[in-house]
């Protein structure tokens, strides 16, 4: 794995991929190449957790929380974003798998302390010789676009320290099979989501049940179930962040000042490019692969690819993906370097490349014709994976809800 030297100097933006992000590149691409692209068939038929998969990810050093600060440490931002997009090319289901416990990791890392980062981010990732995986429970069955009507409750029991939380968690990733579970959970109904806290729920603890495995439409090797908390007692120390910046939070609402930089707004924003990547990969895997088909497929004594009617099909799709990209990694390079998102940047990056892997692969299974739709070509099983990128981590409607907030000032509903 090549290494990124840390640091926090401004660092300029540049379309020219340095040395260590062209070789994680050409390593992350060659891992999928031989081992999740071969694989992405079977799992998406078995709609299993691939185990396996994520152990050899985790041999080679591609799951693990070195491979993430690593990714953290570069100055560009992009190495994380680079990385997806190569995993993904490969398979959505088993990248997604591999790449799931990255949200609940993000969470720790992004509001829990120094001490909550050191005991709980190895239990979300285990070792390469007992791989664990975990999750990040947010959306409810009344709470998904509408963050702020969440009905899961966290009291805080004073007299032995510890926090209760109750309710129901829906479409987790890895919900119910996580070593480690971050819930967010309401502290002050009252609040709205600003009266929200996340905590980490350790392995083992009694009262959390995740439900059997959903059945999707895609993504389908990657496990999503609904989880309930029933009285889950947790330790005060699992309180990301601590109890003295919830209380400080929580009094800032109370008394009406604006939060602090819009922190909530700002992570999300930041985790948003690192979607968008996800999905150009699906959109590049569908591309290349039409690409090639349009170049032998024969009819009318032409390889089709000579029509310009999909030619320029083609061409458009490429268009589309390169520009996709260039939005991703500039949101991806603000954020990495504390730049403000005045127009909604990391939203803009989700949704272009969401709405770009929909048609890039609708444009795809359209190319390769009758072939496109049966499964002996992966076409169909990207066209299905690619659907959730409109959908999971804030849907279409709700990025250009955020963009439109941010362009008009106005805090449009
Ligand atoms: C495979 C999968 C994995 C997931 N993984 C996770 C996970 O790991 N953790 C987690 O917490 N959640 C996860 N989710 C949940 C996901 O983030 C939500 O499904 C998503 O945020 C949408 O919420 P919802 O399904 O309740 O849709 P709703 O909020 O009910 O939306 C329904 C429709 O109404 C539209 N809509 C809603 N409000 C507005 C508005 N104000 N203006 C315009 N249109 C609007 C939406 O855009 C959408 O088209 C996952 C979901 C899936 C399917």
């Amino acid at each position: 794995m090549p290494a990124f030297a840390g640091g926090d100097q401004r660092f300029s933006f540049s379309l020219h991929l340095s040395e260590e992000q062209r070789e994680l590149r050409d390593w992350v691409h060659g891992f999928a190449v031989e081992v999740v692209r071969p694989a992405g068939a079977e799992w998406d038929e078995r709609e299993e957790t691939p185990w396996p998969l994520i152990q050899e990810a985790a041999k080679v050093g591609l799951y693990g929380f070195d491979f993430l600060a690593n990714c953290y440490a570069d100055p560009s931002g992009l190495s994380l974003c680079i990385a997806s997009e190569e995993l993904f090319w490969g398979d959505a289901g088993i990248a997604m798998s591999i790449m799931g416990t990255g949200l609940a990791v993000a969470a720790i890392y992004g509001s829990g302390t120094p001490d909550q980062m050191v005991e709980f981010v190895p239990q979300c990732f285990g070792d390469a010789a007992d791989p664990k995986v975990a999750a990040f429970c947010s959306t409810e069955p009344e709470a998904g676009s509408d963050v702020g009507a969440m009905r899961t409750r966290a009291r805080y029991d004073e007299a032995r320290d510890e926090w209760v939380l109750n309710g129901q968690k829906a479409y987790a990733t890895n919900g119910g099979i996580a070593n480690v579970h971050v819930v967010t959970a309401s502290v002050d109904p009252t609040l709205g989501s600003r009266g929200q806290a996340a905590f980490v729920v350790p392995p083992g603890t009694a009262g959390l049940v995740g439900t059997k495995k959903l059945r999707k439409l895609g993504l389908r090797a990657s496990h999503t179930a609904d989880v309930f908390l029933d009285d889950v007692r947790l330790p005060g120390s699992c309180l990301l962040g601590g109890r003295d910046a919830l209380e400080a939070r929580l009094d800032r609402a109370r008394t009406g000042q604006r939060a602090t930089g819009q922190a909530a707004m700002r992570t999300f924003e930041l985790s948003r490019p690192t979607v968008g990547a996800q999905a150009l990969g699906i959109a590049r895997a569908a591309y290349e692969y039409s690409l090639d088909y349009a170049r032998t497929r024969v009819q009318f004594g032409r390889p089709i690819i000579e029509n310009q009617g999909i030619a320029f099909a083609l061409a458009d799709m490429r268009t589309e993906i390169d520009a996709a990209r260039l939005l991703v990694w500039r949101a991806a390079w603000m954020g990495r370097n504390n730049q403000t998102f005045e127009a909604g940047e990391g939203s803009m990056s989700k949704l272009k490349a969401g709405e770009v892997a929909v048609k890039v692969t609708e444009k795809a299974v359209q190319i390769l014709g009758g072939a496109g739709y049966l499964r002996e070509h992966p076409v169909e099983r990207w066209y299905r994976d690619a659907k959730i990128y409109t959908i999971f981590e804030g849907t279409s409607e709700i990025q250009r809800l955020v963009i439109a907030r941010a362009i008009s000032g106005l805090q449009l509903r």
